[in-house]
């Protein structure tokens, strides 16, 4: 993770620091400093903020670790001024197993509270400086308690992605379709979300960040179930174009320039004695013909380094691949023989036809 501090690893989860959460503790610092806060009491408060985020890590390995219950892996743990996040390679399909991942997050919390409130109990708690609260060495525990079941129930709100999202989702999908149930949970998460934005603005500008990440969270996560599950069960095969426009590599560039102009086709496969050698899209026919002149081979402009993907490949990893490297167009072997291309215009069609035959 790009400018984050590494802090350490436990079963092969890293835990990382983004480098933002110093301007939180900076920010503590300055404006308790122009309040004229005394030295030591910012001190508590730093200790107090350094707590919170042990348990958030608490937290977020809560949900790493169950989710590695079920053969889930997860890339990191990254620790931001508004909380963690714990990312895991994929989420969890089956509602059992989610509704336990997403759980075991806030219980950390709650058992925390809870383990916290007896030592409390033992070690009698003084309830006087409730009468003016501050932070310091007698009361910091009493605090700390009383974050984490602030912790556990505010995670549990119906936000989704918020863990309380997706217990929400869950319990939908035992009723009714995954999408079905993802779009519900996000639509209520993105009320919340407004909600948050709303209060924020009023109260706590962490709470309008949060009200932010959650709403285009939600929006992006059901885009992504609906196409999931949309593509799920094909493969490459299915939405390959075993017709498509081919230029010669020794043409001129002009030739691309009328083709391009001549028919709906935008992307070419460039071949030389029938095998392909490349690809040319409309945005490599337009840079060749500002940086250089019509009359140029197309050799000179074709990306040499095209995709190949294998016709078994599943649709879902194809499309990843193509974001990943950048790619429109991907050409498709089955074992060594090449048999065709897989355009991105072509999938984004087959998940629109997908999507009218489902409604
Ligand atoms: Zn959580």
């Amino acid at each position: 993770m790009k400018f984050s501090l590494y802090l350490g690893k436990y079963r092969g989860i890293k835990v990382f620091i983004h480098w933002t959460f110093s301007l939180l503790l900076l920010w503590i610092i300055i404006a308790n400093t122009q309040s004229g806060t005394p030295l030591a009491d910012t001190g508590w408060t730093l200790l107090f903020i350094l707590l919170i985020f042990l348990c958030v890590i608490l937290h977020e390995f809560g949900h790493a670790l169950t989710a590695q219950k079920y053969g889930i892996q997860t890339k990191d743990i990254i620790l931001l001024p508004i909380g963690g996040l714990a990312r895991l390679e994929k989420l969890p399909e089956d509602p059992k197993e989610e509704l336990k991942v997403a759980l075991a997050g806030p219980l950390v919390n709650l058992v925390i509270f809870l383990l916290l409130s007896i030592i409390l109990y033992f070690t009698g708690i003084n309830f006087n400086f409730l009468e003016s609260p501050k932070l310091d060495g007698s009361s910091i525990w009493l605090f700390l308690a009383s974050a984490n079941f602030f912790l556990a129930v505010f995670n549990l709100l119906p936000a989704f992605p918020m863990d309380g999202g997706r217990v929400l989702r869950a319990v939908l999908s035992f009723k009714m379709s995954r999408v079905k149930a993802t779009e519900i949970a996000g639509g209520i998460g993105q009320v919340m979300a407004i909600l948050f934005v709303f209060f924020g603005l009023f109260n706590n500008p962490i709470l309008v960040l949060i009200g932010i990440f959650i709403f285009l969270g939600a929006q992006a996560e059901v885009n992504q179930t609906k196409q999931h599950s949309f593509l799920e069960g094909f493969n490459v095969g299915d939405a390959l174009m075993s017709k498509f426009p081919i230029l010669a590599y020794d043409a001129p560039l002009q030739k691309a320039v009328d083709k391009l102009l001549d028919g709906q086709a935008t992307h070419f496969v460039v071949v030389r004695e029938d095998s392909p050698i490349g690809t040319l899209s409309r945005e490599g026919i337009i840079l060749g013909l500002q940086e250089q002149h019509a009359l140029i081979s197309i050799e000179k402009v074709t990306d040499k380094n095209p995709l190949k993907l294998e016709m078994h490949l599943p649709l879902e990893e194809a499309l990843k691949k193509m974001a990943a490297e950048n790619k429109k167009l991907a050409l498709v072997y089955e074992g060594n023989h090449f048999i065709g291309i897989l355009d991105q215009e072509n999938i984004s069609e087959f998940i629109m036809v997908k999507n009218a035959l489902v409604r």
